[in-house]
C-alpha cells in the first residue's frame, strides 16, 4: 500500500487508476485487495499507542481505520481527483457525514429539490433535530443563490439527480456557494464514482456518494464515501475558523477530511466493513466498462421509448429535449448515465408482465432494475416535492444493466 508504484499517478486515466490504485507491487504481493478481518491493531510500545490516540493517523481500532477500507479510500480519492476520502457503511451515512462536517446547530443548507428521497428526508427530517435547517429549492443556481443566508454553510445538489436526470451546473453552483463563504457538496452517485464526471474538477468542494450503486455494481454490497477536494476555503466557517486555536490552525488543509472521519467513523461508528470494502474495490475495477455500456443502452432505449405510442414523459438528460441537455454536453462527455424514467398508463400491469427487467429498488446493478417511485422510493415524500423531483403516478424508473439492449427492448415491448 505504501509502495510508490501502487500510489496513484495523476497522469493515469480513470480506467487505469480503477484497477491499479492501492495494489502493491512485489514478490508474493496479492493481485487484488487483501481483506483485513480485524477489530484492532497492535502496538509495540506505550509511546506508539499514545501517539496514535493523539493523532489518529495510523491503525488502532477498526471503527476508525482498517487497511482494506483505506486501500478503497485511496482508490476513490484517485478516481474522484480529491485529496482524501472516508468510506462509510452506506450512502446515507456518507450524506450525513458530509452535512455534519461543515454544519452545526444554527447553520443552514440550501439544496436543489431534485433529490433522491433519502436525501430529502435527511435534509427535512433529520437535520432539524440537530438545529440545522435546510431550504430545498426548485430551479438552478440562480434560485439557489437567492435562498442563501448569512448562516448557509453548504450548497447540496446531485450530479445527475435521481430520478429526474437534472444535471448540476457545477461551475455556477460553486460560484454561488463560494461567494457567500459556503462549500459546494455534490452527490455523485449517478456520476458513477467519477467516471461520468469529477465534480471536484469543476469547483465542488465535497463529493458524497452511495457506493451501493455503480461502484458495487452487482447488488451485493452497501457502502458510501465522502471525498474532499484539494482546494476548499473554510475561513468563513466558524466550526473551522473559530476557537483558539482554531481547527484550521490545528489541522491545516486536512481539517475537513479529519472532521469527516472523526464524525462518520470515529464518533458515529458508520464504519464500512472490510469485506464490503473489498467487494466495492473490486466493483470499481469494471465500473468504466459497465457504466459506458449501460449509458449507451440507456440512450438507445430512451430514443426508442420516446417514439413509442404507449409511453409518455420519457426523461433522460442525454435526449436533446431534456432541460439539462446543454449541461450534459458541458460536464458529461461520456454519456448521461444509466437511469431514465418514462410514464405508462398502468404501472401495476406493466411491472407484473416483465420477464427480463426486475422490480427492485436499486441503481447501478449489472441487471436492469425498475421501480414505481410514486409508491416506493418517493412514497414518503410530500406530493408537491414528488412532482418537483419528476415523479408522477405513472412514472417508471429504470436503471439499465449490461444485458443485450435488444432483449431489454423486447421485454419492455411485450409488457407494454
Ligand atoms: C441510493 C442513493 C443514496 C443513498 O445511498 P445508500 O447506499 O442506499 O444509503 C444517496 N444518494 C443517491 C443519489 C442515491 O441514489
Amino acid at each position: 500500500m505504501n509502495d510508490p508504484l501502487s500510489t496513484p499517478d495523476a497522469a493515469w486515466s480513470y480506467d487505469t487508476a480503477a484497477v491499479q490504485t492501492g495494489i502493491s507491487r512485489g514478490l508474493g504481493e496479492t493481485i487484488g485487495f487483501p481483506i483485513h478481518a480485524a477489530a484492532a491493531f497492535q502496538f509495540e510500545t506505550l509511546e506508539q499507542a499514545q501517539d496514535e490516540f493523539q493523532h489518529n493517523q495510523g491503525l488502532s481500532y477498526a471503527r476508525i481505520q482498517n487497511p482494506t477500507v483505506r486501500a478503497l479510500e485511496e482508490r476513490i480519492t484517485a478516481l474522484e481527483g480529491g485529496a482524501a476520502t472516508v468510506a462509510l457503511a452506506s450512502g446515507q451515512a456518507a450524506s450525513l457525514t458530509a452535512l455534519l462536517s461543515v454544519c452545526r446547530a444554527g447553520d443552514h443548507v440550501v439544496s436543489s429539490a431534485s433529490l433522491f428521497g433519502g436525501s430529502t428526508g435527511m435534509l427535512t427530517n433529520i437535520l432539524p433535530l440537530m438545529g440545522i435547517t435546510a431550504t430545498l429549492v426548485e430551479g438552478g443556481p440562480e434560485e439557489i443563490g437567492a435562498a442563501m443566508q448569512d448562516n448557509t454553510r453548504l450548497v447540496w445538489a446531485e450530479m445527475i439527480s435521481n430520478p429526474s436526470g437534472a444535471v448540476a451546473d457545477l461551475a455556477a453552483l460553486a460560484g454561488v456557494a463560494h461567494e457567500r463563504g459556503a462549500l459546494l457538496a455534490i452527490d455523485n452517485t449517478c456520476g458513477g464514482a467519477g467516471y461520468l464526471c469529477r465534480p471536484l474538477d469543476h469547483g465542488a468542494d465535497i463529493v458524497s456518494q452511495s457506493l451501493t450503486k455503480w461502484a458495487g455494481g452487482h447488488g451485493s454490497v452497501m457502502g458510501g464515501s465522502v471525498t474532499v477536494g484539494k482546494r476548499h476555503d473554510l475561513s468563513r466557517n466558524p466550526i473551522f475558523a473559530g476557537g483558539e486555536p482554531s481547527l484550521l490552525a490545528q489541522r491545516g488543509p486536512d481539517a475537513l477530511a479529519w472532521r469527516q472521519r472523526w464524525f462518520g467513523a470515529h464518533q458515529l461508528g458508520m464504519t464500512l466493513a472490510p469485506h464490503s470494502a473489498f467487494l466495492i474495490a473490486q466493483g470499481l475495477e469494471t465500473l468504466a466498462l459497465r457504466l459506458q455500456r449501460e449509458s449507451d443502452s440507456a440512450l438507445a432505449l430512451a430514443r426508442w421509448l420516446e417514439q413509442h405510442p404507449r409511453v409518455g414523459g420519457v426523461s433522460y438528460a442525454g435526449l436533446p429535449g431534456h432541460p439539462s441537455f446543454p449541461l450534459v454536453q458541458k460536464y458529461l462527455p461520456r454519456g448521461a448515465g444509466a437511469v431514465l424514467t418514462f410514464d405508462v398508463d398502468d404501472p401495476s400491469r406493466f411491472l407484473s408482465r416483465l420477464r427480463v427487467l426486475r422490480i427492485a429498488p436499486n441503481l447501478g446493478d449489472v441487471r436492469t432494475l425498475v421501480v414505481h417511485p410514486w409508491t416506493t422510493t418517493h412514497g414518503r415524500v410530500p406530493e408537491a416535492a414528488r412532482l418537483a423531483a419528476g415523479v408522477r403516478p405513472g412514472t417508471i424508473r429504470m436503471s439499465v444493466g449490461v444485458e443485450d439492449v435488444a432483449d431489454l427492448q423486447a421485454d419492455i415491448e411485450q409488457a407494454l
